[in-house]
C-alpha cells in the first residue's frame, strides 16, 4: 500500500525490516524507501496477523490520532497510512471533528494459522437428570414439553432473558456445545448474547413468530471491540471474522437446521470466512446447508435445531 513501510510490515508478521530486505533482496531508493506500492514481498511469517475490517471513524472534538488508534487497536503510523490526505508534505494535519478516518481494524479472533486457542474446550453439561424435552408441533404454532434451561454459564455466553432461555434438551445442549467450540478454537474473549429461546412451556412469544417449540435461539453476533451500543449493533460493530467462525461451531454439530441472516450481509461474511482460512467448498456448503434469509436479522442470528430423534410430534 501507499507510504506502508518495510517496519510497519514486518511488525505485522512477527518479523524484522532487515529480514523483509533480505528476503527481497530489496535495495534503498534515494528517499531511503525499500518498499513500494504494489510490490510483492516475500516473508516468513512468525506469527499472524488478526484479519482485520474496515471501519469508518468521525472524529470527537479535540481527539487525537493517537487516541483514535488506541481505541482500534492499530498504531498512529497505520492510521496516516489509510488516510494519506492527513499528510501534507512530511506534516501531519491537526484532526478536527467530525472528520472520517479510515479504520482497518483487527478482529479479535485468531487468524488463519494463528496459534491461538482458548485454554481448554470450556465445560458445558447434559441435561441429564430431567426428562427429556421435546417439541410438540412447528416453530410456529407449537410447544415444549418438559422444557429444559439453558444453564447459566458465563465462560460460553451470557443469557439476556433467563425465563425465556428454555429449548429442547438437543438444543439446550447443542448451544453449549457450539459456543464451548468457538470458544476454543478463536480465544474471542468478548461476550456473546443469547437472546429469546423459548418459556418454558413454548407457545406464542410475542414479538417474534417462532420460538414457539424449544428450537429456536436468539445469538447476537459477537461485536468488534470498539463497538459502543451493546445491544443494537450496526454493521461496521460486527466483528464478521468472530461471527463465522460461530455459523462454523453451529454448523458443525450436525444437530442445526437453518441459521437465518439478512442476505445483505452474506457478501461480509464469505469474505471473512475466506480470510478465516476456511476453503471454498466448505464455505459454500454452510452457506447452502443452513444460511437462509430473514428480515430483521441484521444484529443476530437465529439458529433453528433440528427435531429430536424423541419428539414424535416435532414439525417442521
Ligand atoms: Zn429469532
Amino acid at each position: 500500500m501507499k507510504h506502508e513501510t518495510a517496519a510497519v510490515i514486518a511488525e505485522r508478521y512477527g518479523v524484522t525490516a532487515e529480514d523483509i530486505v533480505r528476503w527481497n533482496s530489496l535495495v534503498a531508493d534515494e528517499d531511503g524507501r525499500y518498499v513500494h506500492p504494489g510490490a510483492r514481498l516475500k516473508i516468513h511469517a512468525r506469527s499472524f496477523p488478526a484479519p482485520r475490517q474496515r471501519a469508518r471513524h468521525r472524529v470527537r472534538e479535540d481527539e487525537t490520532l493517537e487516541r483514535v488508534a488506541e481505541r482500534y487497536g492499530v498504531r498512529a503510523e497505520e492510521l496516516l497510512i489509510w488516510n494519506p490526505w492527513l499528510l501534507q508534505g512530511e506534516k501531519r494535519r491537526a484532526l478536527r471533528a467530525k472528520m472520517q478516518l479510515t479504520v482497518w481494524a483487527p478482529s479479535s479472533v485468531a487468524g488463519p494459522g494463528g496459534a491461538t486457542r482458548g485454554p481448554a474446550i470450556p465445560e458445558f453439561s447434559a441435561p441429564s437428570d430431567q426428562p427429556v424435552a421435546t417439541s410438540r408441533g412447528r416453530p410456529h404454532k407449537g410447544r415444549l414439553i418438559e422444557g429444559a434451561a439453558l444453564p447459566v454459564n458465563e465462560s460460553l455466553y451470557t443469557i439476556r432473558f433467563e425465563r425465556l432461555a428454555f429449548g429442547t434438551t438437543l438444543a439446550v445442549l447443542n448451544i453449549q456445545r457450539a459456543l464451548a467450540s468457538f470458544r476454543y478454537e478463536t480465544a474471542y474473549p468478548g461476550p456473546v448474547y443469547i437472546g429469546a429461546m423459548s418459556r418454558k412451556t413454548g407457545r406464542r412469544l410475542r414479538p417474534h413468530k417462532s420460538h414457539q417449540s424449544g428450537r429456536d435461539v436468539d445469538v447476537r453476533l459477537p461485536a468488534m471491540p470498539y463497538a459502543t451500543r451493546t445491544q443494537k449493533l450496526r454493521e461496521w460493530e460486527v466483528d464478521w471474522h468472530a461471527t463465522w467462525a460461530l455459523i462454523q461451531a453451529f454448523a458443525e454439530t450436525g444437530e442445526v437446521q437453518q441459521i437465518f441472516l439478512e442476505m445483505k450481509f452474506w457478501r461480509r461474511l464469505r469474505r471473512a470466512a475466506v480470510e478465516m482460512g476456511t476453503p471454498d467448498a466448505e464455505i459454500a456448503s454452510i452457506m447452502r446447508a443452513y444460511v437462509r434469509h430473514s428480515r430483521g436479522h441484521v444484529a443476530h442470528i437465529h439458529v433453528r435445531f433440528v427435531c429430536s430423534e424423541a419428539a414424535e410430534y416435532c414439525r417442521d
